[in-house]
């Protein structure tokens, strides 16, 4: 009888020294980040004195570093004191590709990506879907070491394209059979690309996809305007070769002699630049933006095609990486390229210098821009994973800050495919796919290249993790 009181005593004062003492309330996390530097890539600044907490695959909390640590604890803590931490980087147009033959060489491209800082890719088709679709599920189930990855599926195109493993639709009930058949794959959006679809399939494919309630990419054909395709619904223009299109008051008027057979390809394409007015232009711009259109530039593609004719590529010590098969892809540009006139290699300068004019204007016009490399299979010298921080340079070259580049390749890529939720910024319930980097992205985009550790859904790669990758990856291709 006696002792009872003094036990309530005694356990009230456990109480309190539990809630008093952190250790006791401590959750437990299965990375910590003491004190970082966070960018806050959307408000442009640094948050020192940071920790993020990760748990699985995700962040369950990011502030103060001695909060966290009140908070939380941990067996892996990761000291990053002095360092800048950064949501994972997404390339938003890149392909895998070039036959079930070469599917070995492409999967063993996952993990370049990684090691590069990419841990989000978006394939925007090709001709091995049903590889890529078990790779996304795979990676997916944490059973293949990637990039989180979105695709495509075929891309839509009209009869006998250029491309291979399309689904060639010629009419309204084609495009319903093969919508009805990426939706059975489950396809993230859809692309479409011009080179032989009838604009008014083209047209049509929009809608129809908007109305099943499917984003879609594409390259638009000469025969409709930019604007025309955006009325329609298109979500998302791919190379800004289109919006130099979209800048010229002649679009129309040239689209018609092309569709007509008056013009070639090429004549119209160099018509459009001759023809740009930027006044005109930044109106077009602004009323794109107003419709809700993203826009992938592949800047640094267009820069590497248009300047095949002076720069040497056969050294470029990111070769290795690449296996021998999809080496052998790269040659059809490089002979094309080698068969150009001095005049239309004058042209393709022409146009690549007025592309990096165009990227500003559509970023102050309010187009969201996607950070995309067209890196894969065919495109020659375009390096997976690399390529998306060539990207982001080319990007501060035409202009944009380091931290517009950023948003890029960050935030802008989640909120087209609608995942905005769970990705863009580093913050409790958001994915653990986190670089830790040497120096401030924000001050110099070169920083985004000197990284010190990636989490890939909540899995912790260090340095010599990466380089690991690295070192794999050049194993493989060597073979
Ligand atoms: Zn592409």
């Amino acid at each position: 009888m006696r002792s009872k009181p003094i036990v309530r005593l005694l356990a009230g004062i456990a109480a309190l020294v539990a809630l008093a003492s952190p250790a006791a309330a401590r959750e437990r996390a299965d990375l910590l980040i003491r004190n970082a530097n966070v960018v806050d890539v959307a408000n442009a600044r640094i948050l020192s004195g940071q920790a993020v907490a990760v748990r699985g695959d995700t962040i369950v909390a990011v502030g103060p570093d001695s909060t966290i640590a009140r908070g939380y604890e941990s067996d892996r803590n990761v000291n990053a004191a002095g360092k800048f931490v950064m949501p994972g980087l997404w390339d938003m147009h890149m392909h895998f590709g070039g036959g079930a033959e070469l599917a070995n060489e492409n999967k063993a491209l996952l993990p370049l990506y990684v090691a590069n800082g990419v841990t989000t890719v978006r394939d925007c088709a090709a001709d091995i879907s049903e590889f890529v679709l078990a790779w996304r599920s795979d990676v997916a189930a944490g059973k293949l070491l990637g990039p989180t990855i979105y695709t495509s599926g075929p891309k839509l195109e009209g009869y006998k394209p250029i491309w291979k493993g399309t689904l060639e639709v010629g009419t309204p009930a084609e495009v319903d059979a093969a919508l009805d058949k990426l939706q059975a794959m489950k396809v993230d959006f859809v692309k479409i690309t011009d080179n032989t679809l009838k604009p008014n399939i083209f047209l049509y494919a929009v809608k129809e996809a908007k109305r099943r309630g499917l984003r879609t990419s594409a390259h638009t054909p000469y025969a409709l305007t930019i604007e025309q395709a955006a009325d329609d619904g298109l979500s998302s223009v791919e190379h800004i070769d289109y919006l130099i299109k979209a800048g010229s008051p002649k679009e129309a008027e040239i689209g018609k002699l092309y569709a007509a057979g008056k013009m070639t390809y090429g004549a119209a394409s160099e018509a459009f630049v001759d023809s740009f007015d930027p006044v005109y232009a930044r109106g077009v711009y602004r009323t794109l933006a107003a419709k809700g259109i993203y826009v992938t530039p592949t800047l640094n593609m267009g820069r590497i095609l248009a300047y095949l004719d002076r720069e040497d590529h056969s050294k470029d010590p990111d070769l290795a990486y690449i296996g021998p098969g999809l080496r052998k892809t790269y040659d059809w540009r490089v002979e094309r390229a080698a068969k150009a006139t001095p005049d239309q290699v004058a042209a393709r300068h022409r146009e690549y210098e007025l592309s990096k004019k165009v990227l500003p204007m559509l970023v102050e016009a309010g187009i969201p821009i996607l950070a995309g490399t067209d890196a894969g299979y065919l495109n020659s010298f375009n390096y997976p994973g690399e390529g998306l921080h060539e990207e982001l340079e080319r990007y501060v070259e035409a202009g944009l800050t380091p931290q517009q580049a950023l948003v890029t390749a960050t935030i802008t890529g989640p909120a087209f495919l609608g995942h905005s939720d769970r990705y863009g910024g580093l913050a409790g319930g958001k994915a653990a796919d986190i670089l830790i980097l040497d120096a401030n992205p924000l001050k110099d985009i070169k920083a985004t290249r000197a990284i010190g550790g990636v989490v890939l859904h909540g899995k912790w790669l260090d340095r010599a993790a990466l380089d690991g990758l690295l070192e794999q990856a050049k194993a493989g291709a060597a073979r």
